[in-house]
């Protein structure tokens, strides 16, 4: 659905590291590339690791989450979010999302923060995740956020180059992260990055990357560290990407365009104002979304906010099941199957996995009705125009529309 997508002069970084024998975690690729992210994201400072599941673990850490903590938690979104809260030992708090940009939901967002606090324990954090390049609504988080002196994490690993106004996704937060997994809009087959504007705690954070090590002639160590940096050769894979990533984006928002264009140029709408009722009724949600437009092949799409810039890192498709005449999303998927071609449902939320099950959450449809519902299609940016003609033929098809 995303494959690597290479730009030409990663390989004079690499050379340039095997010339000057920095082949480690630290040298002038992993500082080029931390400066490259700082400036295009708009950041102070930004640190360079082995991985964003990494970088979201170190930025729990410098918050001081601990065992018995409590961290408030997009449910709707890959389980690489929410892990780090459980390696520090603390409870994720799930909150759904709204309709809009399937992000955390603003509203519910406060009903949960009130009740934790209520219930006795202020929640530590607020993961935030800007889901298939869809920046969430940051203006509203961070008000509420504010309100209760709560940090915000921006997950924005699948949000490089998205924007709200002319602010870059991973600047809003008290500490963002990037991923540059092989899958990501730009990779350095494997990576994660860390951006915030506290010079204190980008330094601690490459501190507890490298083993903690205190300021010693010899091997001092007062605290838990983590072997967490990014090799100097990935760095320059991620140098090389980073002068590709303006076209990287462009061309994932043709290839959005073109899906839109050919398979029904219908967006969903959402019905505002729908929130916070904490269930997790299916028939509840679908009430949140009117079909006012309909869509003339039962697909919809989600629509950008006024002021807002996505990435368009995968291009998703909602499915009307009243409006295909019978066609499910399995059968859309069965088909893409049968031609070799890569779909998948959405993100299955987290309050709905076996693993998080039992942790606390406020719900109202919304994520599970998008996961019932959805389809990831084949968005990579190498991907040529006759490969995606043959995945919309082939959806045309199944949906009888040819
Ligand atoms: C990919 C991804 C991550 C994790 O990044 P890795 O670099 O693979 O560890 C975290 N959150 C989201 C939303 C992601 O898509």
């Amino acid at each position: 659905m995303s494959a690597p997508h290479m730009g030409g002069e990663e390989m004079e970084f690499i050379k340039d590291a095997f010339q000057k024998n920095w082949i480690a975690p630290v040298g002038e690729n992993v500082n080029g590339f931390e400066r490259d992210l700082s400036e295009y994201i708009g950041t102070k400072y930004a640190g360079a690791f082995t991985s964003g599941t990494a970088s979201i673990h170190l930025a729990l850490i410098l918050l001081g989450v601990g065992e018995g903590d409590e961290v408030i938690c997009q449910s709707f979104t890959f389980a690489a979010t929410a892990n780090p809260i459980r390696y520090q030992r603390a409870t994720p708090v799930f909150v759904d999302s709204e309709a809009e940009t399937s992000n955390i939901d603003p509203n519910l967002l406060e009903v949960a923060i009130k009740d934790r606090i209520k219930k006795g324990k202020k929640p530590k954090a607020i993961i935030v995740v800007h889901l298939y390049g869809m920046p969430a609504k940051m203006n509203q988080i961070l008000q509420i956020a504010g309100k209760y002196d709560i940090p915000v994490i921006e997950d924005a690993a699948e949000a490089l180059g998205s924007s709200i106004g002319n602010k870059k996704c991973g600047s809003f937060g008290k500490l963002g992260i990037l991923s540059f997994n092989g899958n990501k809009i730009i990779t350095t087959s494997g990576g994660g990055a860390l951006l915030g504007n506290n010079s204190d705690l980008i330094k601690k954070a490459r501190f507890f990357a490298t083993q903690a090590r205190d300021d010693a002639p010899h091997y001092e160590h007062s605290s838990i560290g983590y072997n967490y940096r990014m090799s100097n050769i990935l760095a320059g894979i991620g140098r090389g990407q980073m002068k590709v990533l303006d076209l990287r984006v462009e061309r994932r928002r043709e290839v959005y365009k073109k899906y839109f264009s050919e398979l029904g140029k219908t967006w969903l709408e959402p019905t505002m104002g729908f929130s916070n009722n904490c269930n997790d009724s299916l028939t509840e949600a679908v009430q949140s979304f009117k079909f006012i437009h309909k869509s003339p092949t039962g697909l919809y799409f989600l629509k950008e906010p006024a002021g807002y810039f996505s990435n368009r890192w995968l291009t998703t498709i909602i499915l009307n099941s009243e409006q295909t005449k019978g066609v499910t999303r399995k059968d859309i998927r069965m088909a893409m199957k049968k031609e070799n071609i890569e779909v998948r449902p959405l993100w299955k939320p987290m309050h709905l996995q076996p693993v998080f099950k039992q942790y606390p959450n406020y719900t109202n449809g919304i994520s599970n009705w998008l996961f019932e519902n959805g389809l990831c299609l084949p968005s990579g940016s190498n991907m040529t125009e006759s490969d995606q003609m043959r995945v919309i033929s082939t959806i045309k098809n199944a949906l009888n529309i040819g």
